[in-house]
């Protein structure tokens, strides 16, 4: 065994996570009726080639058990060959050691509302944060085009598509509008030729089209995820929907008939009307006795929804905020509180932007808000890890660290279960088995 020499040796030669340069082609998803869900970059990122053994750390293994400490974890290639105590098994006399004495290792975080396709450095950015999957809801593939060619190490890239949505869409530069249910059938199929792993309804569509895009997705083996807003979000769960984007999706469900009406008028003659409009709606909501907020919580969990709040994009404090916004958003966490309380699948994702996050750290300020809405800091990473893993239905392969799982895994300086800020410590990023360089 050599220590550090080994490791800084093996960075110099292997460089970094990188995308490799021999194997440029991304996989193109054909017809099927049911196919495992791979990253559209997944032939791009180095395959590991060493045996890294990191020993010593408090292991938060992203399932939610308690964690171990003194752990021994050992990647060999892309995989994770053995997880367990130090003394437990020995360490290979050829194995690349990484000391972890007093860190903390986690899975690789897992993002589910990603929107760094513009920007090419931002998918870098988050894979040093720790963000090893992203998924874009919402957005061509060929946006990532600059970061995938950029020779900078990203995660792994989980795409939709554009919006589907009907006329006059909301994001005409990432929208692909379809008529009717039988054009939503057709957009499923074409987006899932191209290699997405997802679908993501817009809030005009009918629920006719929500149900004929879920039944044709679910045919392709790929889930559907919607921003719903004005739709209403019971109909649209009894569609068929897997996951729903924004803490705002459920507003409308929540008011009476003709106050949803009139929302929802507001924001089809304008769709910038959203923007206060939805604060007005959140501040009008009685979260503490709401038999409506009730039983779309219980729907919700009966359906198996996935729900990724996005609350860092809607956080408003009273510095940037008047009482609507502030109390408004008041309520969306206590939404989010009851939702998960009652047993409702809540993952995060971190919208990239947010008023209250340094550019990188939108993803740590979700964790920080879905734990102000009551989530444990435990509770929290498996949000982040193995349950987002679910929601993109990855979970055989990612989410956690477990023997035989790909080797994405993060090492922390600090421990996130004594401090969520400790989240923002990441010290290493292992990626397909690859120690990241950047
Ligand atoms: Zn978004």
């Amino acid at each position: 065994m050599k220590f550090l020499s080994k490791y800084l040796i093996y960075l110099l030669l292997v460089g970094s996570c990188a995308p490799s340069p021999k194997t440029e082609q991304a996989p193109i998803q054909k017809k099927a009726s049911t196919h495992t869900i791979y990253a559209l970059n997944a032939n791009e990122i180095r395959k590991g080639e060493e045996t890294i053994a990191i020993v010593g750390a408090t292991l938060i293994d992203g399932t939610g058990v308690a964690p171990i400490e003194n752990s021994l974890v050992i990647i060999k290639n892309d995989k994770i060959d053995f997880v367990g105590m130090v003394d437990e098994r020995k360490v290979e006399d050829d194995a690349t050691v990484i000391d972890a004495q007093g860190k903390t290792l986690l899975p690789g975080l897992i993002d589910a509302h990603f929107h760094g396709g513009e920007n090419a450095e931002m998918s870098t950015l988050f894979l040093k944060k720790g963000v090893t999957s992203v998924r874009d809801p919402g957005a061509w593939n060929a946006s990532y085009d600059s970061a995938r060619n950029s020779g900078r190490p990203i995660p792994r890239l989980f795409l939709t598509g554009p919006h589907i949505d009907v006329y006059p869409p909301a994001y005409p530069k990432n929208s692909y509008l379809i008529q009717d249910a039988e054009e939503g059938r057709i957009a499923v199929n074409r987006f899932a030729d191209e290699g997405a792993t997802a679908i993501k309804a817009y809030f005009r569509l009918s629920t006719e089209m929500i149900a004929a895009i879920c039944d044709e997705a679910h045919k392709r083996g790929i889930p559907v995820t919607a921003h719903l807003e004005i739709t209403n979000a019971i109909d649209a769960v009894k569609a068929g929907l897997d996951g729903v984007e924004h803490v705002t999706s459920f507003g409308t469900a929540l008011l009476s008939l003709e106050e949803a009406e009139i929302y929802k008028n507001k924001v089809m003659a304008d769709n910038a009307a959203r923007r206060s409009g939805r604060y007005e709606v959140w501040n009008g909501l009685d979260m503490d006795n709401n038999p409506l907020a009730d039983s779309l919580v219980q729907l919700l969990v009966e359906h198996k929804t996935f729900v990724s709040p996005t609350l860092a994009i809607f956080e408003r404090q009273s510095d940037r905020g008047d009482s609507v916004t502030v109390n408004g958003f008041k309520n969306m966490l206590k939404f989010v509180g009851k939702a998960y309380k009652a047993g409702a699948k809540v993952v995060v994702g971190s919208h990239t932007w947010v008023p209250y996050a340094d550019s990188g750290d939108a993803y740590y300020r979700e964790m920080e808000l879905l734990h102000k809405a009551g989530l444990s800091n435990m509770q929290t990473i498996v949000a982040a890890t193995l349950e987002n893993a679910r929601f993109f239905r990855i979970d055989s392969r990612l989410g956690s660290i477990e023997k035989g799982k790909i080797a994405d895994l993060i090492l922390l300086k600090e421990n996130p279960l004594e401090n969520l800020e400790a989240m923002k410590t990441v010290e290493q990023v292992i990626l397909n088995g690859v120690l990241c360089e950047f």
